[in-house]
C-alpha cells in the first residue's frame, strides 16, 4: 500500500502508542549538547511527491549527526566518482560500533570499512571538493539547500561546538587514517567540517524531502531533475540498508526492510524505492544508538504499509 494513504490522524495515532518505547531508550552522554535535549520529543513526516504527512514534533529542529553521512556520501561521489571514493573506503558492513578504532588496525591497507561509520565518514568528508574547510561545508550545505528546498537550513553552532569540545576519538581515527596515508591534509579542519556536519539542523519535513529524493533514483519531484545521479542514489540507498542502522542494521532490513539512517540525536531517515521519505526524531537510543521510539515507529509503518523493498 502507497503512503498516500496514510492519514495525519492515523500517524498521530500510531504515534501515541509507540511513544512509551522512548521510556526504554536512554540519552546520549559524549556530547552534552545532544543529552539536553527534550526525550519526549517525537514528530514525524512522511512525503511523497507533493504529499506530505506529518504529526507530532515534526517542525522542531534537530542536528542531523550521523544521518548527514548519507548525504556527505552522496555529494563526495557527485565530487570525486566511485574509483576514487572507494579507493579510501570500503563497502562492507560491520558488526562494530560506529566509533570502532579496532578494525582500522586489523584491515591491510588500513581504509575503513564503510562510510557510515565514523571514520569511513571523515574519509568521505575529506573528499567533499573545496579549497578551504569553509567551502566544503559550504557547498554541502547548498546541496542540502536543493534537496529540501529550504534555503533556512543552518548549522547548529552550539551543538557543533559541544561535540568539538568531546571529539577525540574522532580526533584519534583521523589522525590513525591519516598516518596510514588513507587521507591527507589539515586533520583539525577536517575534523571541523566533519562535526559542522553532523550539526546540521532540519525538521522532520526537511528529512522526509531528502528522502522522498534518494529514495527515487535521486529525482527532485518538483523540477524533475535528477538532483542525484541515479546511480549514486542506488550506492547510497544500499549502504543504508547494509550499514545504515549501526550494527543492528541486520536485523532492521529483516523487519523492516526500508533503506533508512539514524543518528544519535534521535534522528532517523527512511528512503523507499517509489519516492516516500520519512524524517523521524525521538532522541532516546537503545543499546546500539538507535533511536527506541523511531525504530518501532518505522518498522511497524514499515509492517503496516508493506514496505520491505524485500518483498
Ligand atoms: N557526531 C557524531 C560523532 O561523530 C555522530 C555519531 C552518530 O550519529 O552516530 O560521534
Amino acid at each position: 500500500m502507497n503512503s498516500l494513504f496514510i492519514e495525519e490522524k492515523e500517524l498521530d495515532a500510531l504515534m501515541k502508542s509507540i511513544q512509551p518505547y522512548a521510556k526504554k531508550g536512554s540519552m546520549p552522554e559524549y556530547i552534552p549538547e545532544l543529552n539536553k535535549m527534550d526525550p519526549d520529543l517525537f514528530g514525524c513526516a512522511i512525503c511523497n511527491e507533493d504529499s506530505m504527512t506529518a504529526a507530532g514534533d515534526a517542525d522542531y529542529l534537530f542536528t542531523l549527526q550521523s544521518v548527514s553521512k548519507v548525504i556527505s556520501l552522496a555529494l563526495s561521489l557527485m565530487d570525486q566518482g566511485e574509483e576514487v571514493v572507494f579507493s579510501k573506503v570500503g563497502m562492507e558492513p560491520t558488526g562494530d560500533p560506529f566509533h570502532t578504532i579496532h578494525a582500522l588496525e586489523e584491515e591491510k591497507p588500513s581504509k575503513p570499512l564503510n562510510p557510515m561509520i565514523n571514520a569511513g565518514a571523515i574519509a568521505v568528508t575529506s573528499l567533499i571538493a573545496g579549497k578551504s574547510g569553509e567551502e566544503k561545508i559550504g557547498r554541502l550545505l547548498t546541496f542540502i539547500h536543493e534537496l529540501t528546498g529550504n534555503p533556512a537550513i543552518s548549522i547548529c553552532e552550539k551543538t557543533a561546538r559541544s561535540e568539538k569540545e568531546n571529539a577525540d576519538l574522532n580526533r584519534a581515527l583521523s589522525y590513525f587514517m591519516k598516518s596510514h596515508q588513507v587521507i591527507d591534509g589539515d586533520m583539525e579542519s577536517l575534523l571541523d567540517v566533519y562535526i559542522k556536519q553532523c550539526s546540521i539542523q532540519m525538521n522532520c519535513k526537511d528529512l522526509a524531502r531528502i528522502g522522498s529524493i534518494i529514495g527515487k533514483k535521486g529525482r527532485d519531484p518538483n523540477s524533475g531533475r535528477n538532483i542525484i545521479p541515479p546511480r549514486i542514489a542506488r550506492i547510497v540507498k544500499t549502504f543504508m540498508v547494509t550499514c545504515g542502522m549501526y550494527n543492528a542494521s541486520g536485523e532492521f532490513a529483516i523487519r523492516a526492510g526500508v533503506p533508512a539512517k539514524s543518528g544519535v540525536s534521535g534522528a532517523m531517515l527512511g528512503a523507499l524505492p517509489d519516492g516516500t521519505g520519512i524524517g523521524i526524531i525521538s532522541p532516546p537510543l537503545d543499546k546500539k544508538g538507535n533511536s527506541a521510539a523511531g525504530l518501532k515507529l518505522l518498522e511497524t509503518l514499515s509492517q503496516k504499509y508493506k514496505w520491505s523493498i524485500f518483498t
